[in-house]
């Protein structure tokens, strides 16, 4: 049995499993499992460096542990040193634990599905976080105009100088928006939704007017419904991606790194999409 997993704190609500464990069986691999590793950050570095040794191939990393997963690889790709976290181990047989990140090509995949090149557009990145980091250096290294704004200024000045874009004090028109905060999450059926449409997109710093000034709008958060910043965006005719576009495209890189296959997309898609419809 070869085994695969995702580590991360909480990480019930994962679709991984569901959308790893189809591709596998798709691709014939009937001996590869791939399932959930519920690590609390104290035990993160002990676990992982056990995996290799337990049977396991490869691990996603979510949250919290993306950065300690780069801080304990003995390799890295520039990607993940640059951008400092990984969502994707590897681990070899002699125990060296090789880390990648998959989230940057993994958004600038999803969005070639709207957009051919964000090459010498202008894009802003919402948030400061991990994925806003990956975001940030993956359009900057398409060779887009890059500015992030946080609702925490200082993080994303932080962001800004360390990966060489520029910070912005208000959301400013741009020609892509990529949104990489929780906001919208909770935009599911048959839960209320914990803030107003128009609450959720001011939460962003933005009105639904505002949202009509970007040509194209990628969601990382992904439900059910689409957010309220993508519905505002398909409402002025912008393209959009959502969150579970960006979740299958790194998904599948990883998947590739690990079996060296061509994923399946669209049954990874599919798994990805019923998993989340119970
Ligand atoms: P982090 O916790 O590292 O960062 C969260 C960011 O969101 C911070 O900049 C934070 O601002 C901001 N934020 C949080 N709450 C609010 C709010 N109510 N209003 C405005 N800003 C807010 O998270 P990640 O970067 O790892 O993930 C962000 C989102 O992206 C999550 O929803 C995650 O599920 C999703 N994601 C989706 C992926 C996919 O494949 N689709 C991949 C990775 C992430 P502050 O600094 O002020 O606290």
């Amino acid at each position: 049995m070869t085994r695969l997993g995702v580590l991360g704190w909480p990480v019930a609500h994962s679709r991984s499993p569901a959308m790893h464990n189809a591709a596998l069986a798709a691709l014939g691999l009937h001996d590869w499992r791939y399932q959930l590793l519920p690590v609390p950050p104290p035990l993160f570095a002990q676990t992982t460096r056990a995996l290799g040794a337990c049977g396991f191939h490869g691990a996603n990393v979510t949250i919290p542990h993306k950065r300690q997963a780069l801080a304990l690889a003995t390799g890295a790709s520039r990607a993940a040193r640059e951008i400092g976290a990984a969502n994707t181990l590897t681990f070899a047989d002699d125990g060296a634990i090789e880390a990648e990140n998959t989230d940057a090509p993994g958004l600038l995949a999803a969005l070639a599905d709207v957009l051919d090149t964000p090459t010498g557009l202008s894009a802003l990145v919402l948030g400061a976080g991990g994925s806003a980091r990956a975001a940030a250096w993956a359009l900057r290294e398409a060779g887009a105009e890059v500015s992030v704004w946080n609702r925490t200024g200082e993080r994303a000045q932080t962001l800004a100088r360390e990966l060489g874009v520029r910070a912005a004090g208000a959301p400013h028109t741009a020609d892509v928006l990529v949104n990489c905060t929780p906001v919208g999450l909770s935009a599911r059926p048959h839960v209320e939704r914990s803030a107003s449409d128009r609450e959720a997109l001011n939460q962003l710093g933005l009105t639904f007017d505002h949202v009509g000034e970007y040509s194209y709008v990628v969601d990382l958060a992904y439900s059910a419904v689409p957010t309220q910043l993508l519905a505002a965006a398909r409402a002025h005719g912008a393209r959009t991606v959502d969150g579970l576009a960006v979740l299958v495209a790194q998904g599948a890189l990883s998947l590739e790194r690990w079996t060296g296959l061509e994923a399946p997309l669209a049954v990874m898609r599919a798994a990805a999409r019923d998993a989340g419809a119970g």
